[in-house]
C-alpha cells in the first residue's frame, strides 16, 4: 500500500549511526522541506531522556557532524523530535512507546539501527504494542545475520510482522549517488550497451579501500572480518548493478529482478581465486599505526583484506573474471569500479610503430564521485618517425557537472525513501540470500583449505599474492 507515513520510529536513536548519519540526513531532509510538515521523529533506546534532553543530545550531534551551512533550519527541525526511553527486550515496554508514538493511521516507518540480535525482540514489542499493520512499514540497518541461516532467521522474524513490500534492507552503498548513476551511464547512453558483454570487456575491478583499521568496532569486526563486512553487501550490490541485465522499467521489481539473477549466477569460488589478509603495523600517509592483533589486544585469524577472482556463469559474461577487493589500512581510502574493455581486434597503426591500449572506464564512488574513459588519441606532430598514440582521459568530476545542488549523504535519500515507501533502492530477501550463499561457500572453503590470513603492512595493498592473482592474468590492479 502506497503512503507517506507521518510518524518516523528511530530504534538505536542514540547511537554512532544515528548521531554520525540519520539525525543529520533527517535534519537536511528538514532544511529542504522535502518531509512534510507535521512528520514527527520519535527516538528510542536505553539511555533515560525526556523530550528535551534528547533534542540537546540530538543538538551536540548535528553541530559535530552537519555541515555548518546545512544547519539553518537545525531549531525547527528538533521540535519535531520526541523520546521514549525503551530496552528492546522488555515487552511490557512497549506500551508505552506505542503511546508515545501516537496514532499510526496516517504511516509509520520505523528504522531499526541497532544490533540485529535485538530485531526479534524487538519485533515481538512491536507487534504486542500495536506498531504493526498496513499502514507500517520497516527499516532494517545491516549485518543482516552472519551466514545464510542466520540471515533467514532474521528475516523470518521480522516477517512475522512485516510482508516484503514493507520490509526495507538498507544497503547504504544504493543511497549513494554515483551507484545510481551507474543505471544512468548504462542505461540512458546508447555507446555503453552494445559493448557490454564478453565479447568486448576483458575483465572488471571494483575495490573498496579504507585507510582506517579497527575504529572501536573490536566486537563486531573480529566476529566478522572484510569478506562479510563489505563483499556480501556492498560490493556485491556494485557486481550485480554492472553486471545486470537492463530492466524493463526504473522500480523495484524490475530492478531487484535483474539484481538477483546476477547474484545467483556467481560462481562458486576455487580457494586458488581468493585471497586473504591481515595488516601489521605500518604506516599510513606517514603516520605509524598499530597492526590489527594490537589493536584488537590477542591475536585473531579475522581477514582485514580480501582479494576474490569472481565469475558470473551466465551468456553475458562467460569468461569476463571480476576481481574484488576490499582492506582496511590500505594507502588510501577509494571505492571505485574499473570496466576494462578488450584491445581493438586490429590496429591500423601498428605498422606506424604506435602503441594502442584498450579503454578504460573508471567509476569513482569515494572520496570523489567521477567517471573517467580513457580514449586513444593521436599525439600532434607530423608523425615523421611514425604515429604516437596516447591514452586521454575523458573525466566527469560529477562535483563540476552539477554545481549547485547540495551533495547528499546516502541516508538522506534511504530515509526519505523509507518514508514514502520507495523500495527501489532497498535489498529484497532473495538478493541478500543469494549474497549470503555465495559468502558461505567460501568460507567453507576457506575452512576446509585450512586458509589463514596473510600478513601485509599497514599502508600497503594488501599481501602479495592478491598482486599475483591479477597478474597471472596479464592484469595489473588499477592504483
Ligand atoms: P551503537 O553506536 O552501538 O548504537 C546502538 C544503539 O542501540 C544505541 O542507541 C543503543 O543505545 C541502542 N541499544 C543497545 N541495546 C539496546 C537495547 N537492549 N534496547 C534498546 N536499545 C538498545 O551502534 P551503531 O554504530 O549506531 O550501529 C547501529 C546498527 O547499524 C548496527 O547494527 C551496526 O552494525 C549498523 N551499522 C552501523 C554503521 C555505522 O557507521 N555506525 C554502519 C553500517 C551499519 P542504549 O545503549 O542507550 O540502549
Amino acid at each position: 500500500m502506497s503512503f507517506t507515513a507521518n510518524r518516523l520510529l528511530l530504534f538505536g536513536a542514540t547511537g554512532d549511526l544515528a548521531q554520525r548519519m540519520l539525525l543529520p540526513s533527517l535534519c537536511a531532509l528538514h532544511a529542504d522541506k522535502l518531509v512534510a510538515e507535521d512528520l514527527q521523529i520519535i527516538g528510542t533506546a536505553r539511555q533515560d531522556f525526556d523530550d528535551a534532553g534528547f533534542r540537546n543530545f540530538a543538538r551536540a550531534a548535528l553541530e559535530k557532524f552537519l555541515p555548518a551551512d546545512r544547519r539553518g533550519s537545525m531549531g525547527t527541525f528538533l521540535n519535531r523530535l520526541h523520546y521514549q526511553p525503551l530496552d528492546a527486550n522488555d515487552l511490557a515496554g512497549f506500551t508505552a512507546l506505542s503511546a508515545k508514538v501516537g496514532p499510526i493511521d496516517d504511516g509509520l516507518a520505523i528504522f531499526l539501527s541497532t544490533a540485529p540480535s535485538l530485531f526479534e525482540a524487538t519485533i515481538a514489542g512491536l507487534s504486542a504494542g500495536g506498531l504493526t499493520g498496513d499502514k507500517v512499514r520497516i527499516g532494517l540497518e545491516k549485518p543482516l545475520g552472519t551466514d545464510f541461516q542466520s540471515s533467514c532467521e532474521i528475516n523470518d522474524a521480522v516477517a512475522r510482522a512485516f510482508p516484503e513490500d514493507r520490509t526495507f534492507r538498507i544497503d547504504h552503498y544504493l543511497g549513494k549517488e554515483t551507484v545510481q548513476n551507474l543505471l544512468a551511464l548504462r542505461f540512458a547512453n546508447i555507446l555503453f550497451e552494445p559493448l557490454w558483454n564478453a565479447a568486448h570487456i576483458d575483465h572488471v575491478q571494483i575495490t573498496v579501500a579504507e585507510t582506517v583499521g579497527l575504529e572501536g568496532r573490536v566486537g563486531f569486526y573480529d566476529g566478522a572480518g572484510a569478506l562479510r563486512d563489505m563483499v556480501q553487501n556492498h560490493m556485491l550490490q556494485l557486481l550485480a548493478l554492472v553486471a545486470m541485465e537492463p530492466p524493463a522499467n526504473y522500480n523495484a521489481t524490475a530492478i531487484r529482478d535483474e539484481k538477483v539473477k546476477v547474484l545467483r549466477a556467481l560462481r562458486l569460488i576455487d580457494p586458488s581465486e581468493t585471497v586473504t589478509g591481515q595488516y601489521r603495523a605500518g604506516a599510513i600517509i606517514g603516520q605509524p599505526v598499530p597492526g590489527y592483533d594490537e589493536e584488537l589486544g590477542k591475536p585473531s585469524d579475522t581477514e582485514t583484506f580480501v582479494a576474490i577472482k569472481a565469475h558470473l556463469d551466465n551468456w553475458r559474461w562467460k569468461g569476463v573474471p571480476f576481481y574484488l577487493r576490499t582492506g582496511k589500512r590500505m594507502p588510501q581510502r577509494k571505492t571505485e569500479i574499473v570496466v576494462q574493455f578488450r584491445h581493438v581486434p586490429h590496429s591500423i597503426f601498428a605498422g606506424k610503430g604506435a602503441r594502442s591500449v584498450p579503454n578504460r572506464l573508471v567509476i569513482g564512488i569515494q572520496p570523489e564521485e567521477n567517471i573517467t574513459l580513457s580514449l586513444m588519441a593521436k599525439v600532434p606532430g607530423l608523425d615523421r618517425d611514425g604515429i604516437r598514440l596516447r591514452e586521454v582521459p575523458l573525466d566527469i568530476a560529477m562535483a563540476d557537472a552539477f554545481a549547485g545542488p547540495n551533495k547528499r549523504i546516502a541516508y538522506e535519500r534511504l530515509l526519505l525513501d523509507l518514508i514514502e515507501g520507495d523500495q527501489t533502492l532497498f535489498v529484497r530477501r532473495d538478493e541478500v540470500e543469494a549474497q549470503w550463499d555465495w559468502i558461505d561457500g567460501i568460507r567453507a572453503s576457506w575452512t576446509e583449505h585450512d586458509l589463514k590470513p596473510k600478513p601485509y603492512a599497514a599502508g600497503t595493498w594488501g599481501p602479495s599474492a592478491s598482486i599475483a592473482l591479477t597478474e597471472r592474468d596479464g592484469v595489473h590492479w588499477h592504483e
